[in-house]
């Protein structure tokens, strides 16, 4: 495909480029920007204009450089293939196109886009957004040729994509109830999309009636019919294959898919579970859950939240921590419509082991909690560290406030502590967070540092009957 008369290169060598801020000439979206979106749409061949570039508002050259502004992508496609079915899928591509502009870096989707224009490309003459809108039509065009027409349109005019926004809102919404009709049961294919292995090249989304992708962006209906219409495409069919557990969602035809697609890095994974075998996150994820050890719960936070989290870390550091394609026990990337899953952490408690997420975020599910366990689940309102989500959790007769009332008791004071048995690890320094312990089906606790740079001084290995001291070997 020849781009040629563009100011910068469009090539898929481009994905997973990063955009640091000191290299930005502008962002758009992203955590300090309330307002932004992208949303296809189908419409008719007679309402597309098709091949036009607008933009409402003010285009680049007419922003202030290091500034982060409001954006909302809107595009029209029409064809005789072009069904309602199809606009996420579409919509999702998004994110892989615009990725391959030089210079131009996509994160995120639907409602909560980041994307940053690099100070050299705006340099090389990618000084409108014009170029961006007709990459994306000849991309869209030449990759999904059921595509006939297509008009793009950029919104950067702040009231014109805060109106905008909310209609955005309520068309996700809409899409989203439809898949809750079905449950994994009555289906015998679920769906895969490797649309993010560019990012996280072992991560595989399994996509389930009961389980939408971790970026919200797709449900089971949406990655059926992107799999149908583009089947060399980043979707697949997953053929469910025997169901090995049911409680865990460990299914024998995902379990043989994932080992393929991820290329043997992950072989086993539970669909409604966070532990042992959790699905891989890669960094589009909506919300994380997190394993709080402390009340044996799960917290949760979203990308929008910009605050410590109960556990005293930020979304972004636990984003760290999640994301990249592995599998991390305790640590799992889900999108917002799973807390509406009647499979939502099933083998691990569900609802009854939920302990705190953002306010913002619990207005947002409220629909999808059980009334009577509410006002047991906290926030950052009443609690913005481990102590004061015990209180609050006994206080409130949370279903876990017995079991902390037993962890309390089984750490006893320092000065009651039995004596210590003869360490066999001394001098161990770690340097680096998070270190979280979460459980394991074999029973026992799991340590993870992530990140960790651990540097031991000196090791004592301890048979039964001697201890042998030695210096470690400088390597
Ligand atoms: S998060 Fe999953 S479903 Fe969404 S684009 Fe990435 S791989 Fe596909």
């Amino acid at each position: 495909m020849s781009f040629e008369g563009f100011p910068v290169e469009v090539s898929p060598i481009y994905e997973g480029e990063r955009i640091r801020k000191e290299d930005m000439y502008v962002e758009f979206g992203g955590t300090a920007v309330p307002h932004k979106f992208e949303l296809v749409l189908a419409a008719l061949m007679g309402e597309v204009e098709d091949g036009a570039v607008k933009v409402i508002g003010p285009d680049l050259t007419e922003l202030k450089e290091g500034g982060s502004y409001p954006l909302g992508i809107l595009i029209k496609v029409a064809g005789a293939k072009i069904e309602k079915d199809l606009e996420p899928v579409i919509e999702r591509r998004i994110h892989l196109y615009t990725n391959y502009i030089e210079g131009v870096m996509h994160l995120n989707q639907r409602y909560d886009i980041w994307i940053r224009i690099s100070k050299k490309s705006f340099k090389k003459g990618l000084t409108s957004l014009k170029w961006w809108g007709l990459a994306l039509i000849k991309l869209f065009k030449a990759e999904l040729p059921f595509i006939e027409k297509m008009e793009v349109s950029f919104i950067t005019d702040p009231e014109k994509v805060k109106e905008w926004y909310q209609k955005a809102l309520e068309i996700y919404n809409a899409r989203d109830a439809r898949a809750r009709a079905i449950r994994d049961e009555d289906v015998d294919t679920f769906y895969g999309c490797v649309l993010c292995q560019s990012f996280a090249p072992q991560h595989v989304c399994v996509i389930a009636p009961n389980r939408v992708s971790l970026c919200g962006a797709l449900n089971w209906f949406d990655a059926r019919a992107a799999a149908n219409v583009d089947p060399k495409g980043p979707n697949f069919p997953i053929p469910k294959g025997k169901c090995l557990d049911p409680i865990k969602g460990e299914y024998e035809g995902v379990n043989e898919v994932v080992a393929k697609r991820s290329l043997g890095a992950v072989k086993r994974v539970f669909l409604y579970s966070m532990f042992d075998y959790p699905h891989t996150s890669c960094g589009c994820f909506e919300c994380i859950a997190f394993y709080i050890p402390e009340v044996d719960g799960i917290g949760f936070v979203h990308r929008g939240f910009r605050g410590p989290t109960v556990n005293g870390l930020p979304f972004s550091t636990m984003a760290a921590q999640t994301g990249g394609g592995i599998q991390t026990t305790g640590f799992l990337g889900v999108g917002i419509e799973y807390f509406r899953s009647p499979k939502f952490f099933q083998a691990d408690g569900g609802w009854a082991r939920v302990v705190w997420m953002p306010s913002e975020l619990k207005e947002r599910v409220k629909d999808a909690i059980p009334p009577e366990l509410y006002d047991k689940i906290a926030t950052e309102k009443e609690a913005k560290s481990i102590d004061e989500l015990k209180n609050f959790l006994v206080e409130r007769n949370h279903p876990l406030a017995a079991k902390i009332k037993e962890i309390e008791a089984a750490v006893a004071p320092p000065e009651e502590r039995p004596p210590t048995a003869v360490p066999t690890a001394v001098g161990v320094e770690i340097t680096g967070i998070p270190v979280s312990a979460v459980p394991t089906a074999a029973g026992g606790v799991k340590i993870v540092l992530q990140g960790a740079k651990i540097t031991i001084k000196k090791l004592i290995i301890k048979r039964a009957e001697k201890i042998e001291q030695r210096a470690p070997r400088s390597s």
